[in-house]
């Protein structure tokens, strides 16, 4: 059972910012991981950050869950089949992060060849080598929402001086509870996979971050830790449990990596530069079943939660899946839906149309009630510094607002919006209802262009 008012007893957290939002996990928490598997699966071929796939599949053809059907050639991540059956149309379709994208449809059908994914005996002891070209061939990113290609992050330069792998259990998102789910699910394959990564970059040490309202995924995974005593295998990991504060955004990279270490990433840095990887439970988990299992990223657990919908979830769902079974696999609308987000309230996408798919990134899809969101039209700035107080990098997204208001976006730089990584924090905290984060990114995106203006006539 989730504590959800889990006293503080000086357990770390970062020291800058944050705030504390209603957690609304208590929807979903209980709900353990079901299949679901829908009748077809339309699958963007963008499902890493960076370039798109390219699709290797043909109306007509007929394909075996787990096989190749878009490759990864110029860019982006190799993509399977998340179903068998039999490819409907490989067209343009919507993607709920880029609005339209091309995509690969399948019409699931039964086939007798399809592959178990059954453990590979010797995989433990394969060459790095081999473990990293398992996890590239099975598509694997991160799976925390970020999908940035996991191989790509794990090869890391070789100046580089890390000594320190972080498993990321933070689950700081309001209603998410698909990491909790997979932690107390599967606690031994999560630390495999922990150790795992720690095999492939090297390093001795492996701390998981895990905030206190989730004591019991904490207590799963120490059990587990315990009884896989990887701390004598072939390559002896330290691992530990770390339990922190519950403050958001405790699960970005920059300041997990301070409260767990101390350790400060620096502005526009990376936490390699202070001797840390850092990656999500549910991507320790897919590159344990990619080396292990020779599995594709083929499925993923969403967590389908919001006062809207009737039966929260956490739905084990084949990638490609579109929302509305998935609605329909929870009991329809309760309540009139005002909004839905693919993700965390704080980080996550509004979504135009219900015609969309579940992506690798897709950790949740929330159906929101009035009662939930604040569709109030924004107001002037007061001058309460509130967003100055939450904001975990001490920017200023209030005078970015008031500059973008009045069209001079290009002379924000010095309050961050460049370094801004948004958290949605301070968004969160206006009292005159600012879209803050908004602004930061219209300022961001003048920079952008104005780069690339500047290349253009270089
Ligand atoms: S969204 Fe950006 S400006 Fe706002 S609190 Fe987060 S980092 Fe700071
Ligand atoms: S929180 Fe809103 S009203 Fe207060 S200073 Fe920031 S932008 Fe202005």
């Amino acid at each position: 059972m989730l504590r959800l008012f889990a006293s503080h007893h000086g357990e770390p957290t970062f020291a800058r910012g944050g705030i504390h939002p209603d957690e609304h996990k208590e929807l979903s928490a209980d709900h353990a991981i079901e299949p679901f598997v829908p009748r077809s699966v339309t699958v963007p071929v963008s499902q890493s950050l960076g370039a798109p796939s390219v699709p290797v599949v043909k109306k007509g053809d007929r394909v075996v869950r787990g096989q190749l059907i878009a490759s990864d050639e110029a860019g982006g991540v190799p993509v399977h089949a998340p179903v068998s059956g039999i490819v409907k149309s490989v067209d343009r379709g919507i993607h709920p992060v880029l609005v339209l994208d091309m995509a690969i449809t399948i019409e699931a059908r039964e086939q007798e060849d399809e592959p178990t994914f059954q453990e590979q005996p010797g995989w433990e002891t394969l060459p790095r080598e081999e473990l990293l070209e398992r996890i590239r061939v099975a598509g694997v990113v991160g799976l925390g929402g970020a999908t940035f290609p996991t191989y790509r992050k794990l090869m890391l330069p070789d100046d580089a001086e890390v000594d320190t792998l972080i498993i990321n259990g933070s689950e700081c998102e309001p209603y998410l509870t698909c990491d909790y789910r997979l932690m107390l699910e599967q606690a031994e394959a999560v630390v495999l996979g922990a150790w795992l990564i720690a095999k492939i970059i090297g390093v001795p040490r492996c701390l998981i971050g895990i905030e206190d309202n989730k004591a019991d995924a904490g207590a799963a995974m120490t059990a587990a830790i315990e009884r896989l005593a990887l701390d004598r295998s072939d390559h002896p990991v330290a691992m530990e449990v770390v339990v922190t504060q519950t403050k958001y955004p405790q699960g970005s990279e920059k300041q997990l990596i301070q409260a767990l270490t101390g350790r400060l990433v620096p502005q526009r840095g990376l936490p390699m530069q202070v001797g840390i990887v850092v990656q999500n439970v549910a991507t320790a988990f897919a590159c344990l079943e990619a080396v292990r299992n020779r599995k594709p990223v083929i499925e993923r657990v969403v967590t389908v939660s919001g006062r809207g919908i009737h039966e929260p979830k956490n739905l084990r769902v084949p990638v490609g899946t579109m929302i509305q079974p998935i609605i329909e696999a929870c009991g329809g609308f309760d309540d009139e839906v005002v909004k839905v987000l693919a993700g965390g309230p704080m980080m996550g996408r509004a979504l135009a149309d219900l015609n969309a798919p579940v992506t690798k990134g897709t950790s949740g899809l929330l159906f929101l009630t009035r009662a939930e969101t604040n569709l109030d039209r924004y107001q002037p700035c007061i001058g309460c510094g509130e967003c100055l107080d939450v904001c975990p990098l001490g920017l200023e997204p209030n005078k970015v607002s008031q500059y973008v208001e009045v069209g001079r976006a290009l002379e924000t730089e010095e309050f961050g919006p460049l370094e801004c990584f948004e958290c949605g924090c301070c968004s969160y905290s206006c009292p005159s209802n600012r879209p803050l984060v908004q602004f930061m990114q219209v300022a961001k995106a003048a920079y952008r262009h104005e780069a690339a203006k500047q290349r253009t006539h270089a």
